[in-house]
């Protein structure tokens, strides 16, 4: 404990290392932000074209869906101090909607004292804020192999970009982490960490109807069919005042439908909304869908972040750590614990990383 004390707590400029985080999800910004604020110097990429992963917000004026991550709760005293901090800079309110679960053709109370949080005014805005607030974070950045040779990572994009890092956090959900090692002794002992470890997919059907699908209720867990979750969107503290819904099909029957295309997908989830208790007659305004390919781990490790020393990388993501919001946060301070607690230094005129990726 002593060691680690000394550690985090040493002056940040003498023992600088440049660290890439691959993945600006929670996980991967989580990781970043403390890593940065200890004085190292780190580069979030991401694949897409902006912050949040699975914390996602689309927007289809004058409408918007969350249609990923839906709410999330906070258990564990690490992220609640975090969450309440989100709350006093408006990023976070709690959610009260009046939420059920659908069984046998009826919807009954889901049990409460469960306080449950959303991001506002999007589900994403945790994220955005977060990357907002690191010095490098680059966005349309596709890593397709990450090596390490003499010491140091190389990771190379699609486009040919590359940057260097003396050390490496994987923050992408399990399928993706392999494929990024083409060293055989690295991708081996990293799917030895992943075996059976199962990311089921999730269609999400984003809609709008021309009255509410639930006539009593908010949202409802749904346990019959081909949904899992409907929840309406204007329920949500600080969301347009439209009726726009979220609906979630279940891991069998996304599996099932997991190569179909998005128009397709959507026609059966509004088959399958039709059929919800009251929603017979609603008209639909607008649909589109959105395949989760690795939505939730069914069985999510137990473990915070991998840590492989010998190469100083980490691994990490929800699903090192229970499958949700939380988890993910809690994996990525980890991680960043693990990074912190190695003792890689390097004397600091050498740990300066330009924007271009090389060193000065
Ligand atoms: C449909 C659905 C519903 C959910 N509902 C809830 C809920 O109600 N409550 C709850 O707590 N949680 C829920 N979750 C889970 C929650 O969204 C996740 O736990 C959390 O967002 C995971 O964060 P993460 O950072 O671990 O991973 P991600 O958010 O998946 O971030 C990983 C990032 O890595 C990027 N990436 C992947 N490969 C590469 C590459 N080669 N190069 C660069 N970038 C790459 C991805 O684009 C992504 O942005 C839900 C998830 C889904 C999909």
């Amino acid at each position: 404990m002593s060691r680690y004390t000394q550690l985090v707590s040493a002056p940040a400029g003498e023992r600088r290392m440049r660290v890439a985080v691959v993945g600006a999800g929670l996980a991967g910004l989580t990781t970043a932000r403390v890593l940065q604020d200890q004085g190292h110097d780190v580069v979030v990429v991401e694949k897409a074209r902006g912050p949040g992963g699975r914390m996602a917000t689309r927007r289809h004026e004058p409408w918007c869906f969350d249609h990923g991550a839906q709410y999330f709760t906070a258990r564990d005293p690490r992220f609640l101090r975090h969450v309440e901090a989100w709350r006093e800079r408006g990023l976070v309110e709690a959610w009260e909607g009046r939420i059920g679960v659908l069984e046998g053709g009826r919807i009954l109370a889901a049990g409460s004292g469960t306080e449950r949080f959303v991001a506002v005014p999007g589900m994403s805005a945790i994220c955005r804020t977060m990357a907002a607030e690191l010095a490098d974070c680059r966005f349309d950045w596709q890593v397709q192999s990450a090596i390490f040779e003499a010491d140091a990572w190389r990771l190379q994009a699609g486009d040919n970009s590359h940057l260097e890092a003396d050390a490496l956090v994987i923050s992408t959900p399990p399928d993706q982490v392999g494929p990024l090692l083409p060293q055989m002794f690295l991708s081996e002992s990293v799917d030895q960490s992943l075996q059976g470890l199962d990311m089921e997919p999730c269609w999400a059907l984003m809609a709008v109807f021309d009255r509410p699908l639930l006539a009593d209720w908010d949202a409802a867990f749904v346990n019959e069919g081909a949904l899992s979750w409907v929840c309406s969107q204007a329920s949500r503290p600080a969301r347009p005042d439209a009726a726009a819904w979220v609906l979630h099909a279940t891991p069998q029957w996304s599996r099932a439908n997991l190569e179909v295309d998005a128009a397709e997908a959507a026609a059966g989830l509004l088959d399958a909304a039709h059929r919800l208790p009251d929603a017979a007659c609603a008209q639909t305004l607008f649909e589109t869908a959105h395949r989760w390919r690795f939505a939730l781990a069914r069985e999510p490790l137990d473990c915070e972040a991998l840590w492989f020393g010998d190469y100083r990388l980490a691994v990490a993501g929800d699903w090192c750590a229970g499958s949700r919001v939380e988890g993910a946060f809690l994996s990525g301070a980890a991680a960043s614990g693990r990074l912190l607690g190695c003792g890689y230094a390097r004397p600091v005129a050498a740990a300066t990383l330009t924007r271009s990726g090389s060193l000065d």
